[in-house]
This record gives structure tokens, C-alpha cells and sequence, in this order.
């Protein structure tokens, strides 16, 4: 047995000894294509590691556990972790990993950084793909570092994610192996991905997005990329687009930790590649297409002038990974309809899911198909091409995510689970609510599956006196919302940050970690908070309705409720159950000890003033200092509209006109509900008196008013918004450039008006 390889000593026949990953590596090097150099521990000296060390049978034991039941499922990981922890490895193999390692420091001439990456197999179908169950682990250093890291990439195979998986995808546990490979870490100065095909088209053009720093920013979609079109025949460059790049991810050369900065001034609107750059990547695209045969999804790195290509897989976009038949459109056969609720246009596979159990069989540019999305289903929609869903309106939770990720999306379809079948090929038009069956070229393009960057970033933003803010939901998009160079976050909805813990917070309270929930929370609400220091945080309390809790660990026992948006959601909940309000408010308080003070609070679905001042008592009880925080409501009943002096009196420091709610309960229309959906408008005009009404009061009170419902994205909205003088508007992040120009231009005829009849 060998207990490591060179990456340039296996090729694709390899799966069984380092797993997928290693075998697409060592291919590739043989091939020529410029691949870090790196060693794999292999699949083999894993097995021998559990067999030498006597662990074999307790560890398969300890896995045989009912995946269903969380509480086993993380007994189960626990102990099979900790058996991989503490488990001597023999000496043979620690010794060959360390010396491995410390010969390729000789090669490359200095004790290097590497990345330590799993890269599992199945003994029955070496070819599974386990994508991101396993762990990877960045910037290590030292044969020490480098073996203990290997030893964690073992251990994550048993994660109960991916102990979960396996199960349900009928794996048994002692026939899985993982390979670990060690790889030297590319420093890039520039970097991202490229598709060796046209993405949605599949033409021979080679599509290259580029920006500055390390690749994660362009395939996580936290900046906008430059982008170039080169034409594979001609190699012609067909195209360049130069965005404007707002952050990079570096490795710190003090601390070596890895983190995201803004891109320097002069950079920013510099292009990323050079043309001989862009002809050289092209060509390494498609020599991996025609050494594949299929499309590639290419990620690759510049490294002082040299590029190396870091990873090559099948374009799961173009026809589910098979080459694409140019003749093979549909007649555009309507399948369904629905509310159109995220723009943009996406062809791909049905997936059905029925809950957050089954996301695994989302993957890359699959069309996610579901009755309502439910919050733990986050995780999948990023990945998902489009999402259809039966229920729903247009400021349903579905909605307003997918418009957050620019994932295109049809809701309120009715039947769009049982007239789809896994499997089939649909195209999905958010824009106008349509789906079609098979492949449908429709004008606007598909979404690339790693180009999901930040729309609406200008170059030059008109300055404006009303703010103009943006609504973010999820952490992972901050530095797409800041990229907007909004004024500030006018809403930061926790929901999905907490409900993407896959458990209630009472579950944390009940389970003693009532810190590690504080903890949860700070780290979410911080990401966003540095991402706009020192423009203002908006933080809205937690506003769960019942049915969402309820997909959780932990919420086995929430109250089914006749009709959950008039529920035990936001401030209700929080003041029947303070100890978990007081949780929220223990997290805003250590924001403001680390410097955060632009975190402010806003108190959802209040309605009478009592509750306002309920919640005040308990941030006082623990010490906030309310003299330094903003604190502020939601408007969204039309009890705390028509009694908004009342909280003006009781000191409130802003308002936000929550329209989403603020439109249905005016005028009785459930905005979950397909079958009302014609009736809801928030142009209706008793939304709009209530609106009026509101700010006329705060105006004249010097309370800052603001609006973070869907209204405030559009510029119908938008105009009225100003005209009656709101303080600021928040908007979706792909509306954000359009409502400031919109506001720019209102306040400008606003202006224009007032000198015409000054002059009479
Ligand atoms: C609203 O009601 O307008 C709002 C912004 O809150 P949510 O959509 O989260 O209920
Ligand atoms: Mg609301």
C-alpha cells in the first residue's frame, strides 16, 4: 500500500485511490495544464489508519444510528469524530505524510502554504460525488499543521451532513474511503472562473470572469467580476466588460489569516486580465473540453504572471453536463404559470424537494421545485438555477430571497410539484411568471451558475438627499449589498440567519447554549455591520411566523396556527418569551462593545405603543444604552400607523414602513396566498394614507422615517416616497442603482418645481 502519491503519479483512472478530486488534479497535470503541485494521502491509508488502529468496528457501530433522529444523528458524529481524533495513526503513515510534505517544501525551495482537501470515493462507484460534504482546510503550514489537518479532512467524513447523505443515497459507511490532497496554495493576485462553452447557449465562446485577490469573491458572488468573451475558433477576444470591484479576499501577510479588504482605489476599475492572460486561460478551457468531452467549470489563479488552474468540472448548466444539441429547443410548450417574483431566465433539471432534508439533490443550476420555501431550504436556492414554487405572492419569504440572490423565481404556480417530475428539463422565465418545457431560448440570458455577482453596482452614484439604503437577508451577500454604495442597510431581516442554524433558538435556550446562540447571532449581524461601518445597521428582532419554526430541530412543538401572519410572530413572541429577546438584545449589546455603533434595533409587527415600551424595559433591564443605539419600528399594522404619535412621544428614533405585511393586513390580503394575490397592492390608496399620514407626523417630530417592504424597490414607490418626504428608502440589492436614480431625478423635479414658481 502507498500511503501517498504524487498529484503527477495518478490520472483519471485513480478514482479508487485519491478519490475524484485527486484524479482530476493529477489528469490534469499530465495533460500539461499549469496545476499547483501537491501529493494526495490516499483513500488506502485511511482504510489501513482505521484498521491498524482498532477502530474499525466501533466506528461502523456508532455510525448504524436513525439518521432521522437529529439527537442520534449527532451522536453518531460526535463519537466517529472523535474515534478519527484521538486514534494513533500508525507510525509509518504520519511519518510518510510529514516527509511527504517536507520534500515538496524542497521542491518548491521554502516550507510553502498548502491547502489540505478532501476528495472521497465509494468502493462500488469511485466516482461519487460527495461535492462539499468533506472539509477543506486553507493556508497550512508546517508538516505538524499539515498532518493534523489531514487527520480533520478524515474526520470530516464523518459529519452528520454527510453521514445523512450516504444513508439516504443508500452508501454504505465502511465502503466510503477519502483521499486527503495536499496542494500548494496559489497567493492569487487575480482570479475566478471560467466556462469552456457559452453558458446557456453552449456556443464555443469561452466565458472568463476575473477580479483582483483570491477566486472566492467571484465564485461565492460577493463582487462583480470583469468579464471576457473569447471566441475558442478565432481566439479572438469577442468581449470585455470591466466591473467596477468593490472588495478582494487576500491572505494577510501579517496574521496569514485570510480576509476580505477593499479593492485599493486605483485597482478598482482596472482591468483584471491582460489579452495574452485572457488567450492563455481560453486555451486551457479548451483543452480541458476536448480532453473531457464535455463542457468545463473552470476555476483558475494568477500567480506572479503564472496562471494555474485550480479545478475543472462538467457546466452542470448546459443540458445537465451533456454537450449541448444546438437544434434542441422546445417549441416553448407552456408548462405552468405564476407570479413572476425574481427576475431573469434559466433553464435546467426539476428537482422536487418536500424539506430541507432532501437540498443535496440540488445541485448547481437545477431548477429547485417546492411547495413554499421554507428558510432552511436557503442553502439549496443558492445553488439552484430558478425555484418554482405552488404557494405564495410576491412578498412571500420565497420571493424575497430569491430576488436577494438573484436567483430567478416563479411563485403562487398552484401545482407546480405535482405537474413537474424530477428529472425533466424545464426553462424558467422569473420575469414573466412562465415556465416552459425543455430548453426555451428566451431574450434575457440564464444566470451562469458562478456569475450570481451583485447587480445594480454603478460606477457613479448621484448624491441624493433622501437615502437611498438596501434590504439584506443573508451574511453571505453583505459585500454585494455594499457594493451597491447604498447609505446604509435600512434592513437586516436575522430570520434566515438563525433559521439557517437548522434549530429554534429556544432549542439553544433549552439545551444550555443560550451563548453559543449569542455568539451565532454576533457573527451573523457583524459580517454586515463591518461590511457598512460606519453607515447605519438596521437590525429588525427576530419575525418568524410559526409555520417556519416548525421545519426546524426544536420546533416539534409550535402551535399550528389557523393563520401564522396573524400570529405569535415578532414582537408578540418576543414578549411572551423574553429570555429569548433578551438573547437578541444581549448579542446588539456586545455589537456595540466591538465598536459596531451603527448597529440600530427595529421592533417588528408592533401595534400598540405598550409593546414598545415593553421592549424598551427589557433592553434597559440589561443595560443597553439606549442613549447610543437608534431604536425604531416597523410599521406595518395599521394600529401603530394611525397611533404613531404615541410611540413619537414614547421617544421612538425611526420608523420603516414594512408594506409587505402593512398591505395585507389594510387590506385583508394574505400575501402568502396565490389565490388573492390580483388584490395586493400597496399602491392601494388606504396603504398610501396610512403612509402619508405616518411620515407627516414624523417630519414634523424629527423622527427619521423609512421604508424596507418590497414597495420601496419600486420606482412608482419610490417617486411618491420623496415627494411626501421620506428620510430614506431601502431596496432590494438589484434595485438599489434604479430607485436612486429614481430619487435623484424626483428630487430633482421636486427642486425644479419649487424655482419655477418661486419665479412665479
Ligand atoms: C414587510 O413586512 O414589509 C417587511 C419588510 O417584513 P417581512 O417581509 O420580513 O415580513
Ligand atoms: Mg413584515
Amino acid at each position: 500500500m502507498q500511503a501517498v502519491v504524487w498529484l503527477e503519479e495518478v490520472g483519471k483512472n485513480d478514482l479508487s485511490v485519491v478519490g475524484g478530486k485527486g484524479a482530476s488534479l493529477g489528469e490534469m497535470i499530465n495533460i500539461g495544464v499549469p496545476v499547483p503541485g501537491g501529493f494526495a494521502v490516499t483513500a488506502q491509508a485511511f482504510r489501513d489508519f482505521i484498521n491498524r488502529a482498532g477502530i474499525a468496528d466501533k466506528l461502523f457501530e456508532a455510525l448504524s444510528v436513525d439518521v432521522n433522529q437529529e439527537s442520534e444523528l449527532h451522536r453518531a458524529e460526535k463519537t466517529a469524530k472523535k474515534l478519527i481524533m484521538e486514534a494513533k495513526v500508525p507510525e509509518d503513515i504520519e511519518i510518510a505524510i510529514k516527509s511527504r510534505y517536507e520534500e515538496l517544501c524542497k521542491r518548491e525551495g521554502k516550507e510553502v502554504f498548502v491547502a489540505v482537501r478532501s476528495s472521497a470515493t465509494a468502493e462500488d462507484l469511485p466516482d461519487a460525488s460527495f461535492a462539499g460534504q468533506q472539509e477543506t482546510f486553507l493556508n497550512m503550514r508546517g508538516a505538524q499543521d499539515v498532518f493534523d489537518a489531514v487527520r480533520k479532512c478524515w474526520a470530516s467524513l464523518y459529519g452528520a451532513r454527510a453521514i445523512f447523505y450516504r444513508v439516504e443515497q443508500g452508501f454504505e459507511h465502511d465502503k466510503v474511503n477519502l483521499s486527503a490532497i495536499v496542494q500548494k496554495m496559489v497567493d492569487s493576485e487575480k482570479s475566478g472562473v471560467m466556462f469552456s462553452s457559452q453558458p446557456s447557449t453552449g456556443e464555443p465562446l469561452v466565458v472568463i470572469e476575473g477580479a483582483w485577490g483570491l477566486g472566492e469573491s467571484v465564485v461565492s458572488g460577493s463582487v462583480s467580476p470583469d468579464n471576457f468573451v473569447v471566441d475558442r475558433k478565432t481566439k479572438n477576444i469577442m468581449s470585455k466588460y470591466i466591473a467596477t470591484k468593490e472588495i478582494m479576499i487576500i491572505r494577510d501577510p501579517k496574521t496569514q489569516k485570510t480576509v476580505t479588504i477593499p479593492v485599493p482605489v486605483e485597482k478598482k476599475e482596472a482591468i483584471v486580465l491582460t489579452d495574452s492572460e485572457a488567450i492563455e486561460l481560453a486555451k486551457y478551457a479548451e483543452i480541458l473540453e476536448k480532453h473531457y468531452g464535455i463542457p468545463q467549470d473552470i476555476e483558475w489563479g494568477v500567480e506572479k504572471n503564472k496562471i494555474y488552474i485550480l479545478q475543472s468540472r462538467p457546466i452542470t448548466t448546459i443540458n445537465n453536463g451533456k454537450k449541448p444539441e444546438p437544434a434542441a429547443e422546445s417549441s416553448g410548450k407552456v408548462l405552468l404559470t405564476g407570479l413572476g417574483a425574481a427576475p431573469g431566465v434559466a433553464t435546467g433539471i426539476v428537482r422536487l424537494i418536500a424539506s430541507g432534508r432532501e437540498l443535496d439533490k440540488v445541485k448547481q443550476g437545477d431548477i429547485m421545485v417546492t411547495k413554499m420555501t421554507m428558510p432552511d431550504m436557503v442553502p439549496g436556492m443558492k445553488r439552484a438555477g430558478a425555484i418554482v414554487t405552488d404557494e405564495g405572492g410576491m412578498a412571500c419569504h420565497a420571493a424575497i430571497v430569491s430576488r436577494e440572490l438573484g436567483c430567478p423565481a416563479v411563485v403562487g404556480t398552484k401545482k407546480a410539484t405535482t405537474t413537474l417530475k424530477d428529472g425533466m428539463e424545464i426553462t424558467v422565465d422569473g420575469g414573466k411568471g412562465m415556465v416552459y418545457e425543455g430548453r426555451v431560448a428566451l431574450s434575457s440570458a440564464a444566470r451562469p451558475a458562478a456569475a450570481a455577482g451583485p447587480v445594480g453596482t454603478v460606477a457613479t452614484k448621484p448624491i441624493t438627499a433622501t437615502e437611498v439604503k438596501v434590504n439584506v437577508s443573508e451574511p453571505d451577500r453583505a459585500a454585494a449589498a455594499a457594493a451597491t454604495l447604498a447609505d446604509g442597510v435600512g434592513l437586516l431581516r436575522i430570520e434566515h440567519m438563525i433559521l439557517g442554524l437548522g434549530k429554534t433558538p429556544n432549542w439553544y435556550i433549552k439545551n444550555g447554549k443560550s451563548e453559543e446562540y449569542i455568539d451565532e447571532l454576533v457573527k451573523g449581524i457583524k459580517i454586515v455591520a463591518d461590511a457598512f461601518f460606519p453607515r447605519p445597521v438596521w437590525v429588525r428582532t427576530l419575525d418568524a411566523p410559526t409555520d417556519e419554526f416548525r421545519a426546524m430541530e426544536g420546533g416539534e412543538g409550535e402551535p399550528h396556527e389557523h393563520n401564522p401572519m396573524l400570529g405569535w410572530r415578532g414582537i408578540r413572541r418576543d414578549l411572551t418569551e423574553t429570555e429569548h429577546f433578551r438573547l437578541e438584545v444581549r448579542a446588539f449589546k456586545k455589537l456595540h462593545e466591538m465598536g459596531l455603533s451603527n448597529v440600530g434595533i427595529m421592533l417588528p409587527m408592533v401595534q400598540h405603543v405598550r409593546e414598545f415600551r415593553k421592549a424598551k424595559a427589557i433592553m434597559v433591564d440589561e443595560n443597553l444604552d439606549l442613549e447610543k443605539i437608534d431604536v425604531g419600528i416597523m410599521v406595518e399594522t395599521p394600529g401603530a400607523a394611525l397611533t404613531i404619535e404615541d410611540f413619537i412621544e414614547d421617544g421612538i428614533d425611526f420608523i420603516s414602513f414594512g408594506t409587505n405585511d402593512l398591505t395585507q393586513y389594510t387590506l385583508a390580503v394574505d400575501r402568502n396566498n396565490e389565490n388573492v394575490a390580483g388584490l395586493y397592492s400597496e399602491l392601494h390608496p388606504a396603504v398610501l394614507k396610512l403612509i402619508e399620514y405616518v411620515v407627516e407626523r414624523c417630519n414634523e417630530a424629527g423622527v427619521k422615517t423609512s421604508i424596507c417592504g418590497q414597495a420601496g424597490s419600486y420606482p412608482e414607490m419610490a417617486k411618491r416616497l420623496v415627494e411626501i418626504g421620506i428620510t430614506s428608502i431601502s431596496a432590494n440589492i438589484d434595485a438599489v442603482a434604479t430607485v436612486r436614480e429614481t430619487v435623484a431625478r424626483s428630487e430633482k423635479i421636486l427642486m425644479l418645481n419649487a424655482l419655477r414658481n418661486k419665479m412665479g
